[in-house]
């Protein structure tokens, strides 16, 4: 069976909530379509007035980020219950700009990625080499290292629900997209590392997200690549060209 594209943007530290419900208006005549899931990652503030905003569309609205504990004296942090009860299916966990400014490692995002399974929230799992990794020649070993801690004591039947993000750190925000040959490459070798860690069907149904400067012009390829199952957007997801992204068959 084919696999569901899945388009997530992510707003990053941007758009307050009038500006946020201000945005999700414009895009939302923009990314209808009903072939693909369409997800908004926006910050935490965001969550409840873009949701209000998208009620009746096909937007989805997801959370950049989560705590793995159920509450408490956690001065900052957003819980599980917290996103549950506001309405969040999608939460990115390990972003590269979490790892390196907010001290995220693989073993807080697997922490997470299972209190997100718990909780019922679908964890779009980010992992990436860096540019010194992959001019090493090192980025599939690095890659497997990252997706078997992040799927340490996960079930089959939470792995084949998630979504992973591939994305190089060289081409976040640098408007360097990875060729749609490199990041075929590094979404088959995921693949074939879920297929090992649990079975075909897990890495059949798992779906994997190229991210990296991803616009208009270069997502066709990307998307028509095997093993890639969608985006994972930043820039271009707070303008107009979102849509032309979700839209990229047209
Ligand atoms: C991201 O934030 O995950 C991302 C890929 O950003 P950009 O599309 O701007 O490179």
């Amino acid at each position: 069976m084919a696999r569901r594209k899945i388009i997530a943007g992510n707003w990053k530290m941007n758009k307050t909530p009038s500006e946020a419900v201000a945005l999700v208006n414009e895009l939302k005549p923009l990314v209808a379509n009903d072939d693909v899931d369409v997800v908004f990652c926006v910050p935490a503030i965001d969550i409840i007035p873009a949701m209000q905003a998208a009620k009746g569309s096909n937007i989805c609205i997801g959370a950049e980020n989560m705590y793995y504990e159920e509450s408490g004296a956690y001065t900052g942090e957003i819980s599980p219950a917290m996103l549950v009860d506001a309405g969040v299916k999608y939460v990115v966990l390990g972003h590269s700009e979490r790892r390196e400014y907010f001290a995220e490692t693989d073993e807080t995002v697997n922490k997470k990625v299972l209190k997100a399974f718990e909780h019922g929230i679908t964890p779009i799992i980010c992992c990436g080499e860096s540019l010194t990794q992959r001019e090493q020649g090192i980025t599939i070993d690095w890659i497997r290292m990252q997706i078997k801690i992040a799927f340490l004591n996960v079930t089959a039947e939470q792995a084949k629900t998630a979504v992973i993000a591939y994305e190089p750190i060289w081409a976040i925000g640098t408007g360097k997209t990875a060729t749609a040959e490199q990041a075929q490459e590094v979404c088959g070798a995921i693949r074939a590392c879920i297929a090992e860690l649990y079975d075909e069907a897990t890495a059949e149904a798992i779906r994997i997200q190229y991210g990296g400067s991803v616009n208009a012009k270069t997502a066709p390829e990307l998307f028509a690549k095997p093993d890639i199952d969608g985006g994972l957007v930043g820039g271009a997801s707070l303008k107009p060209e979102f849509g032309d992204i979700v839209n990229y068959k047209k």
